[in-house]
């Protein structure tokens, strides 16, 4: 076989949403209708939200961002507190605990699954950890019940951040339960949109109540719990220090009308995964994802291992190649703590190894549900041609 790339036509980024005419439909609807924000359907979206993923209740937040700040705050974490978090994830999961003056410390990863490795959890939790943030990352779960058990023996909550973990599941159940708060991102490149926006997942009332008051000023409403108890009809008091993080009424018309298509967004994310494995799992230059069984991936991400012994070239070689072939390839993650401003902070490479370790040998492959089985062709094309032009001479098959 020849080692002549073959270049698609176009550019084929790694994920973008899925709109159809419903959607626009829901949106338009909104926009003529009374209320644009905080409106009834919020908490039709939120009430939806929960039972798709077997939780109590779910708060929705004008970002995944702004819902990890806020379980940071309902965990209590404040100056000089701790939370074990992982480095292989996008900053604002640790972003979020430094928002409140709390310490992110960072746990190294299981080389082979790449999330927490629950063992390197352990020894770093102490009397000022308030919380561990587990990443589900690419949409593998978490050891939830190890980091579950861990947290809970500390009486600490465990925050799980599932961005990438909508419509996963873990031991048979929807991810959304299993830790005491569990954040989802409905940004485009996730499993569902609503242009900008966040949900937390909780089974506990109490969080419930403190998200609830941070996303809107912690203004108080309810009449039994205002400290006035026989104030007037139209008083509220400010009882703790929030923001406004309120998510629009159109935009939880568009996520609930996305929400519609949940299954079917990671059935086709599911099936592209495994033409993947299929395609890749027999070369010798690369590493498919490798999954431990304790749950079921929604596949966010495609992450491929480079085997850089096997190969004259180095990730960033591959990776240009990739992207002249028109296939959008990216990188997640540059381990957070890496970071000029967290290198600032005074974190140090050699932190977590194995993390960076992964982060020289891994790109991440188009991975979205409007991909057409042309584009997946395209893609297993282009990295077949592209891994065969970085083998060493001597082995050129
Ligand atoms: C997308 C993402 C977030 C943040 O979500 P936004 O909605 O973009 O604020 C947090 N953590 C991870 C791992 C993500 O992928």
């Amino acid at each position: 076989m020849s080692a002549r790339p073959y270049r698609r036509e176009t550019w084929l980024p790694y994920g973008r949403q899925w709109i159809d005419e419903r959607d626009i439909e829901a949106v338009t609807a909104v926009l003529r209708g009374d209320y644009l924000t905080t409106g009834p359907l919020v908490p039709e979206f939120e009430s939806k939200f929960a039972r798709a993923v077997g939780a109590a209740y779910a708060v929705a937040f004008s970002n995944g961002t702004a819902a990890l700040h806020g379980a940071c705050q309902a965990a209590g974490i404040g100056p000089g507190d701790e939370a074990v978090t992982t480095p292989m994830t996008f900053a604002a999961s640790a972003n979020a605990v430094l928002y409140l003056g709390g310490k992110p410390v960072f746990a190294d990863i299981d080389p082979r699954t790449y999330n927490l490795d629950p063992t390197a959890v352990e020894p770093l939790l102490n009397e000022r950890t308030k919380a561990i943030v587990t990443v589900d990352f690419t949409g593998q779960p978490s050891r939830l019940s190890a980091l579950k058990a861990m947290a809970e023996a500390r009486g600490i909550p465990l925050i799980e951040d599932a961005a990438h973990a909508l419509g996963a599941s873990y031991r048979g159940r929807p991810v959304g339960s299993a830790a005491d708060m569990t954040m989802f991102s409905l940004h485009p490149v996730k499993h569902v949109t609503a242009g900008e926006g966040g949900v937390i997942a909780t089974n506990d009332e109490r969080y419930y109540r403190k998200l609830t008051d941070f996303r809107n000023h912690g203004i108080v409403r309810d009449r039994a719990r205002l400290e006035a108890k026989d104030a007037p009809a139209w008083y509220y008091e400010m009882q703790s220090l929030g923001f406004n993080y309120r998510l629009t009424d159109f935009q939880a018309a568009l996520a609930d009308s996305q929400l519609d298509k949940l299954d079917r967004f990671v059935a086709r994310r599911r099936a592209i995964a495994r033409r993947y494995d299929e395609a890749f799992g027999g070369l010798d230059e690369v590493v498919t994802p490798y999954q431990d069984g304790e749950g079921e991936s929604s596949w966010h991400l495609y992450v491929l291992q480079l085997n850089l012994e096997q190969l004259r070239a180095g990730r960033d070689e591959v990776f240009e190649r990739l992207h002249r072939e028109n296939v959008g390839a990216n990188l997640h993650y540059i381990p957070v703590y890496l970071h000029p401003y967290y290198r600032d902070l005074g974190y140090a490479r050699g932190l977590c190894p194995n993390a960076e370790w992964l982060y020289e040998r891994i790109l991440t492959l188009p991975l979205f549900p409007a991909m057409t089985d042309e584009d997946v062709d395209d893609v297993i094309r282009a990295v077949r041609s592209v891994i065969r032009a970085c083998v060493p001479e001597t082995s050129a098959r």
